[in-house]
């Protein structure tokens, strides 16, 4: 049966422009960048000579700063939207491209006051950021300055810059070449497929297991054909990395990571040692996986084997009913602005050829509300997509009451309202299933998807924290990568998920490592957050939503560590992160009585 009940769900995006050729799109391109100009002559200067700068100046020139860009981003919003809807129509192509270009001139000529503040001297920027009157903006002032210790002077970071592009930058682009042209010659239903990376892997979550260990096996050969480059390009950008560190003055590879994150290096380690102390639960649930399969022990290719029972179809008016009852049950402002945002056509969710494929929400700033995208093809799986983006959209909306540049959050508390939002439609599903069969799909489903956040991911940064390390002593090969990776994950799986020998090549087709290293905690850190933060939430009852709700409010107007302060979670106490465990705990409790029951 064709999945179409989502059809004609279109989203309106008439609040934003009228159409692809509204004057008002060019009009406010020339308008942002005769204000950008007008801007960068004023201003330049007054930075440059920031002893007499007034902090009344400074609060001027902020709010025409922070005003451009946010006319700005409406255009960048329209343009983006209308082009993730149908990517095939010719004039949204050209628009995009066009707004994409005049936006970049504009952003480039305001780019000097970030540099300029940059260099302001430390007892004349904390003057200013102390005033009273810039009090808005300090957040945002003290967190531009956080990379100065770390910022090399303008013609070497030019140079860095240029040099990198036949440098690391070419590096990563071999490897997406490598990994993008990977072909993998599959034996399925008596012929002979040609698959990609993509195509391999997905076949690791299909029922029949012995094309699943058929699918491994080959995955593992084929990237062992190329691991001779694979280790060569990994290699130098550690040894790249490694260089930058020293000429940056960073004292740990981690430590760029962390100050992109707004997180003290200490309550990450904090948060890692918590997840690895808790690596058991991850096997208790392999060890119930395996009597689920009939099996007596899990063998890594049937990690993501399918358990229990499909869902029905779940139609998409069924999934709006559900979503708004679950956040309601939460919170009657939760389903309030939920329902605005089907009432008022903010959500894209039918399936049409040429639209972007995924699941998104634009927030694209106070002064307007956000969008959702998605493709909705009438199974459980999207539901939760769309309660995820409706949780994003929750935060878009709370954090509207802030100012443009108070408005994001960084990548650690991003994902705050989305998980939380399918947490809580999570549970109003399982609560509501008589079919034990169905349960058990749906909890363990659940449970993989964390563990794959919080566990894989956790292994995933303590391997490459290991190659760092060993990197300092010698050139890395095949060999001692294979031993660092077998031992990162065999802390993980210990005695009850068994790893084949070609399992040594697991690390090699990893994106993240080669383009943006130390970033899978950031994972972790969210998954986890939103897992104790939902244990608070069981645990204080109503109590904690107005607390929960001034957290969305305060969108990123400050660190997360001081915005999640009044909430009284401390992330330096390992105790609070072992809330989310104690979360986790209970899923496999459930799961565990709904196993002995069928
Ligand atoms: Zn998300």
């Amino acid at each position: 049966m064709a999945a179409n009940s989502a059809e004609g769900i279109r989203w309106n995006l008439t609040d934003l422009f009228s159409s692809h050729d509204d004057p008002g799109i060019d009009q406010t391109l020339s308008d942002c960048r005769a204000r950008a100009e007008a801007f960068s002559r004023q201003f330049r200067e007054r930075l440059e000579n920031s002893a007499r700068l007034t902090p009344q100046q400074l609060l001027e020139g902020l709010q025409e700063l922070e005003s451009i860009d946010e006319a700005l981003s409406r255009v960048d919003c329209y343009s983006g939207l209308l082009y993730a809807a149908d990517t095939a129509r010719p004039e949204y192509q050209d628009l995009e491209q066009k707004v994409e270009q005049r936006s970049t001139e504009i952003k480039n000529l305001l780019l000097f006051f970030e540099l300029e503040w940059l260099k302001v001297e430390d007892a004349v920027a904390e003057r200013l950021i102390d005033d009273p009157a810039l009090k808005p903006y300090s957040h945002y002032l003290s967190s531009l300055r956080r990379f100065r210790p770390h910022t090399l002077t303008e013609p070497e970071e030019k140079l860095l810059n240029e040099k990198d592009n036949t440098g690391r930058n070419a590096f990563g682009r071999l490897f997406s070449e490598i990994t993008s042209s990977l072909n993998f010659a599959l034996e399925k239903d008596g012929n002979k497929e040609d698959l990609n990376l993509s195509q391999i892997l997905s076949l690791l979550h299909e029922p029949d297991r012995k094309l699943r260990q058929r699918a491994m096996d080959t995955l593992y050969a084929g990237l062992a054909q190329q691991g001779q480059v694979l280790t060569f390009v990994y290699d130098t950008l550690i040894q790249d990395h490694l260089t930058m560190d020293r000429l940056r003055h960073y004292p740990n590879p981690m430590v760029q990571r962390h100050l992109f994150n707004e997180i003290d290096g200490a309550a990450v380690d904090t948060m890692m040692q918590v997840v690895e102390s808790n690596y058991g639960l991850g096997r208790d649930y392999f060890k119930l996986k395996a009597k689920l399969l009939g099996l007596s022990h899990l063998a890594l290719h049937d990690q993501y084997a399918p358990v229990g029972k499909e869902n029905r179809p779940f139609p998409y008016e069924q999934a709006r009913l559900v979503i708004l009852e679950a956040l309601g049950a939460f919170a009657p402002i939760f389903r309030e602005i939920a329902a605005e945002f089907f009432a008022k056509n903010w959500i894209d969710a039918e399936i049409r050829k040429g639209k972007r494929g995924g699941a998104f929400c634009a927030s694209p700033s106070p002064q307007l509300h956000p969008y959702i995208l998605c493709n909705y093809t009438d199974n459980l799986r999207d539901v939760m997509t769309v309660a995820h983006e409706l949780g994003h959209g929750l935060h878009g909306c709370l954090s509207r009451k802030q100012s443009y540049f108070n408005y994001d959050t960084p990548l650690t508390t991003a994902e705050t309202a989305s998980v939380f939002g399918e947490m809580l439609v999570f549970d109003y599903l399982v609560a509501r299933q008589v079919d034990s069969e169905v349960q058990i799909a749906l909890l363990a489903g659940k449970l993989e998807d964390i563990f794959a956040t919080v566990f894989r991911q956790n292994v995933l940064t303590r391997f490459e924290a290991a190659a760092f390390a060993a990197r300092k002593e010698k050139r890395l090969t095949p060999e001692l990568l294979g031993s660092l990776w077998i031992e990162a994950n065999g802390k993980y799986y210990g005695d009850a998920v068994e790893m084949p020998e070609s399992y040594r090549w697991g690390w090699s087709y990893i994106p993240h490592f080669i383009h943006s290293r130390f970033y899978c905690y950031s994972y972790v850190f969210g998954q986890l957050l939103v897992l104790a933060l939902y244990r608070m939430y069981r645990e204080q009852g109503d109590s904690f939503v107005p607390k929960y709700l001034a957290l969305l409010e305060a969108g990123g107007s400050d660190s997360p560590e001081a915005l999640l302060k009044p909430l009284g979670v401390d992330i330096h106490d390992p105790g609070f992160w072992q809330k989310g465990f104690q979360e986790i705990g209970g899923l496999i409790k459930k799961l565990e009585g709904l196993v002995a029951k069928v």
